[in-house]
């Protein structure tokens, strides 16, 4: 096990789940990758992966009298090990999200780089969980001053719990945008680096509705090209997976929110 890093976001839509699968695709090209969709309550990975018909997800795991086994939530899908999440209301009620340091631990110790896909809120216990296990947490944002300001809030809860930040991800970059003062701003406030500028992309919810990665449906894009550049920018650190494993298992879960 090498890091786990946290994709997330101030708020829903920005492009958590389309980042998670590309940089994990492109990271899959030198590194043991396994992504978990960690957004428990408004899971959409599935889709992306075309594992809709998944019948093993995470939150059979999270759910303990559901006794299913790591392994059969596990699917290898595009290069990676994917770990999708069910769309079930009833489920995500039922799901203790403590079980998921233990989730993550067991599958920290057999991989190289762990991708938790998180939830844009840091509203409960399940929401800030993957913030808090995560050794970096990747910043997906729009190129607009308010999304700047909801990131920075993801980042100021990431830091108070020792999670550093890997960079900041703009997004649905349009050509009239003038990403760069806006990712000069990000880096004075941020002060991490900006991974690259994702364009808005035709491609991107074509490989949506295809329920493909971005990497695997249209590989030439020039969105599939950015999200390759902020792959190889993120720069992943060696680690041991047991001590990660061990964090995982006694991180302390916030009861502040
Ligand atoms: P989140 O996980 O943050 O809620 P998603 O990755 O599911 O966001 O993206 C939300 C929607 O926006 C999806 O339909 C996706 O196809 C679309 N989208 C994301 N990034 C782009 C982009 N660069 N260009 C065009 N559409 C995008
Ligand atoms: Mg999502």
């Amino acid at each position: 096990m090498v890091e786990a890093f946290a994709v997330a976001s101030g708020k829903g839509g920005t492009g958590k789940t389309t980042s998670t699968l590309a940089l994990g695709m492109a990271l899959a090209e030198e590194y043991d990758v396994t992504v978990i969709d960690a957004d428990t309550g408004m899971a959409n990975l599935l889709f992306h992966a075309g594992l809709d018909d998944a019948d093993v997800t995470l939150h059979d795991l999270l759910i303990e009298e559901r006794d299913a086994s790591i392994d059969d939530a596990v699917y290898e899908r595009f290069g990676m090990s994917v770990v999708p999440c069910g769309t079930s209301l009833a489920s995500f009620e039922a799901a203790d999200p403590e079980r998921l340091r233990d989730v993550v631990a067991e599958l920290a110790s057999d991989t190289d780089v762990l991708l938790l896909d998180s939830p844009a809120a840091l509203g409960s216990k399940s929401a800030v969980l993957p913030i808090v296990l995560a050794d970096r947490i990747v910043v997906v944002l729009q190129p607009t001053v308010p999304s700047l300001s909801d990131g920075l809030k993801v980042q100021e809860y990431a830091h108070s719990y020792g999670t550093d930040t890997a960079g900041v991800l703009f997004n649905r970059v349009r050509p009239d945008e003038d990403v760069d003062t806006i990712a000069e701003q990000a880096g004075r406030y941020f002060g991490g680096q900006t991974l690259a500028s994702i364009p808005e992309s035709d491609a991107v919810r074509a490989a949506r509705r295809a329920g493909e990665p971005l990497l695997a449906h249209a590989s030439d894009d020039p969105a599939a090209d950015a999200f390759r550049e902020a792959a190889a920018r993120l720069d992943v650190r060696d680690g041991d997976g047991r001590d990660v494993a061990q964090r995982f298992k006694s991180a302390v879960v916030p009861d502040r929110v």
